[in-house]
């Protein structure tokens, strides 16, 4: 049976360790996952690279991307602009691969809106406060900034509800095999075997008419 890629969303609250996730996730099932890599206008913390983590670009190239249709979806998220390259995403989900896209909550509704067979996936950390004890033990924020994540954190809650499944971030290693578990079960759901099903649907018709073979 042929694999088609899922699209899949990632969103949680900033510091509730999607990026390490994600890390654990590619490093343990390289061949299983493609990444998309992000636009932003913000600037690079230490240790970011210009293409890995994301495209550090000007909002004057964000502008432009976006007049040229070539983001599938866009926000703005505190101050800066973060958008989704539209060509890398579509090439690795007609190879099979399953694409995951890690991005707020107003752009991961966006891309369910445009397809709407985006598995949605929200991480949280196991509480409140220990949200702001990794925002703050990550150090590469101001506290003004951290405070400014944590509203948005707020804000953000308001959303959960509109994802598929909730995945909480305790322990890393169970957390990235939980998703893992999560995506692969994805994939025996019967809307994205269609093809599969209407194959053998027509085969048994067939087989049915055949007289005289067991
Ligand atoms: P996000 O990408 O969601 O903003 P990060 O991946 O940068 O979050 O993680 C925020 C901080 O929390 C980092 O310092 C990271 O090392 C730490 N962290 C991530 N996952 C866990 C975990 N399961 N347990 C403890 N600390 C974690
Ligand atoms: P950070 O500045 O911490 O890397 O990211 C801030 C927020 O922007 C995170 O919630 C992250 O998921 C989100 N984000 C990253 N890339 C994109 C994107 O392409 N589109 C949207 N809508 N959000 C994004």
């Amino acid at each position: 049976m042929s694999r088609k890629g899922i699209l899949i969303v990632v969103s949680g609250f900033s510091g509730s360790g999607k990026g390490t996730l994600m890390k654990e996730l590619l490093s343990r099932y390289p061949d299983a996952y493609a990444l998309s890599v992000s636009a932003t206008t913000r600037a690079p913390r230490e240790g970011e690279q210009h293409g890995r983590e994301y495209f550090f670009i000007s909002k004057d190239e964000f502008e432009k991307m976006i007049a040229k249709g070539e983001l599938i979806e866009y926000a703005k998220y505190v101050e800066n602009y973060y958008g989704t390259p539209r060509e890398y995403v579509e090439k690795k989900l007609e190879e099979g691969k399953d694409v995951i896209l890690e991005i707020e909550i107003q752009g991961a509704l966006k891309v369910k809106k445009a397809f709407p067979d985006t598995l949605l996936l929200f991480v949280t950390p196991p509480s409140a406060a220990e949200l702001k004890e990794r925002l703050v033990g990550r150090g590469t924020e101001t506290m003004d900034v951290i405070r400014s994540r944590m509203d948005r954190a707020c804000e953000e809650a308001e959303g959960m509800d509109s994802y598929d499944y909730l995945i909480v971030n305790d322990d890393l290693v169970t957390c990235v095999k939980e998703m893992h578990e999560i995506i692969q079960g994805e994939h025996h759901r019967s809307f994205r075997n269609k093809a599969f099903m209407k194959e053998i649907k027509e085969d048994l018709e067939r087989l049915k008419g055949l007289k005289g073979e067991d």
